[in-house]
């Protein structure tokens, strides 16, 4: 990719964009209701396309399609090997459209491009991942009982599934549902965000141009109090998985309850970053720079709350103040850019309000400059907020922009209680180089997942979620593909004649 887009490549992706219909059982389709939503670019605030607006009657077609295509359709009773072939091939499809998805997603979210190309080689990563896994890991267990039974595990497929996920990584997390459902043998209905349409929209294309068979796959848009409400309540939808804020996951659990689906809940997040004295200084900073500035702040697992050591606090602040003006603020088609617009104006004024709420509760706000050639994006700068305390609502509530809190602390026992002491759980950072305290601190810090001396990296084999608001369940490796895509099933086989209680003789 060139350092800058040329205006003729930018041109011929943007031109190739057209107004977004649903996906249902192999065709795109407009809404039942044939209304649509307008798609905003949060760089320019002006309209990109248009999208269809689902509702009720949309998710019965997509869940009758699907249900059609897990009973009687081929892909349940295809061989592994042969469903996995499908998976391999929309991995490939996705690596030959990478700078199309990667420039889409960027205009969608605002998102750098430098940062949605990154996602976009993860997301065909998780074919292959999921791919690779079934393979080698979908299969169930044997239990001998005394020569006088054998009891066997198989995992079947749950159903059908309804995938609902959030605007911030839509393309990677979409895929990060999508794959392992479909690698267990499920047929899908993916509900995208609506602020964030078009990468969705590419993946039901990829997935027309992979061949899946008609139904397997579907993508129905729409807002969530309609669309996404609908297949929570749809009877034929065995299992809802979401990617979200924490507020909608209760409205789910309790709307999944009327019909009693399986649930899989990601939520938000107020992740602490812990700094000792004696950390590797440098690299403690840089990982605290970019989890909070990456992503535009809109990162489940940012560290919002930063806890310096006393002893290292002064320099800690004096190298922030330096580090967010020379943030790279603007164009998401730049590759040079670093931080780029939010996604809305809605969430603009939802971040400046708490950057305002700050200063009333008593910090000093350091910000980085949006250059005025940017003005008409959603853009807050880098923002850090001193003198904060854990008490604070900025410190205790998920802002989910590029804004963190600096809160100073003196020992183990103190930093562990204030990290702990926040609703949220999803993860953790803790720099030290003193081995016996790292594994302490890691090890005590309430979250689903810890980064002892590094930034957020993933290995796709290990559980991804939180503990608290943060969430309930796990993906990520098998816990996704067996525990929450599947359903274990048992079966008890007698090998001899074994007593058998005598009732009614
Ligand atoms: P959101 O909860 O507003 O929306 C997420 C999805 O839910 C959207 O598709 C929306 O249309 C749908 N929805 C809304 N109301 C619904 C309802 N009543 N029934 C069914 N569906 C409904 O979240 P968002 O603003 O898109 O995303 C940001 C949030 O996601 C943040 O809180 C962030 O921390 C969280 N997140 C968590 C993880 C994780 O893995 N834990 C990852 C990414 C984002």
């Amino acid at each position: 990719m060139p350092s800058k887009l040329t205006d003729q490549k930018f041109e011929s992706i943007i031109s190739s964009i057209e107004n977004i219909e649903h996906y249902i059982n192999g065709e795109f389709v407009p809404a039942y209701s044939n209304s649509s939503f307008a798609n905003i670019n949060p760089f320019t605030n002006q309209k990109i396309n248009s999208v269809a607006e689902g509702r009720e009657e949309d998710i019965k077609k997509a869940a009758a399609a699907a249900k059609e295509a897990y009973k009687n359709g081929p892909w349940g009773k295809m061989k592994v090997s042969e469903r996995m072939k499908y998976l391999y091939r929309i991995a490939d499809i996705i690596d030959q459209e990478i700078e199309r998805i990667a420039v889409l997603e960027a205009l969608d979210t605002g998102l750098p491009v430098s940062q949605t190309k990154n996602q976009t080689a993860r997301s065909a990563e998780n074919f292959r991942f999921y791919a690779r896994m079934a393979e080698s890991r979908l299969h169930g267990e044997a239990y001998q009982a005394d020569g006088e039974f054998i009891n066997y595990t198989i995992y079947k497929p749950v159903g059908v599934v309804g995938l609902i996920t959030p605007w911030n990584a839509p393309f990677m997390l979409e895929t990060w549902k999508v794959a392992p459902a479909l690698a267990a043998g499920n047929t899908v209905i993916l509900k995208p965000a609506e602020l964030s349409p078009l990468s969705a929209h590419i993946l039901a294309q990829v997935i027309d141009k992979a061949g899946l068979p008609k139904g397997v796959l579907n993508v129905v848009h729409g807002h969530g109090e309609t669309a996404g409400a609908a297949l929570v309540a749809n009877p034929d939808v065995n299992a809802i998985s979401f990617t979200g804020e924490t507020s909608t996951g209760t409205v789910i659990l309790k709307n999944a309850a009327d019909t009693l689906k399986r649930t899989s809940m990601e939520l938000g997040g107020k992740s602490p970053l812990i700094i000792f004295e004696d950390c590797e200084f440098e690299r403690a900073l840089d990982a605290a720079v970019w989890g909070i500035f990456s992503f535009n702040g809109e990162r489940c697992t940012a560290n919002s709350r930063v806890f310096v050591h006393k002893k290292v606090k002064d320099r800690f602040i004096d190298e922030l103040k330096r580090r967010v003006t020379n943030i790279k603020i603007g164009d998401p088609m730049d590759t040079e850019t670093e931080l780029g617009p939010l996604i809305n104006k809605v969430h603009f004024n939802k971040v400046n309000s708490y950057i305002e709420l700050a200063k009333k509760e008593g910090c000093e706000v350091i910000q980085g400059t949006v250059p005025s050639e940017a003005k008409a994006g959603n853009f807050v700068p880098p923002t850090v907020l001193l003198h904060a305390r854990n008490d604070m609502k900025v410190c205790q509530e998920e802002i989910f922009g590029p804004v963190m809190a600096v809160i100073e602390f003196e020992d183990e026992q103190e930093v562990i209680a204030a990290a702990n002491d926040v609703k949220y759980g999803l993860a953790g950072y803790v720099w030290t180089n003193d081995i016996k305290r790292g594994h302490r601190v890691a090890q005590a810090v309430d979250a689903g997942m810890i980064w002892l001396n590094a930034q957020n990296v993933r290995d796709l084999r290990t559980p991804f979620g939180g503990t608290k608001a943060s969430g309930i369940g796990r993906e990520g490796g098998h816990y996704a593909l067996l525990e929450f895509y599947s359903e274990p099933k048992v079966i008890h086989v007698a090998m001899s004649d074994h007593h058998i209680p005598q009732f009614g003789k």
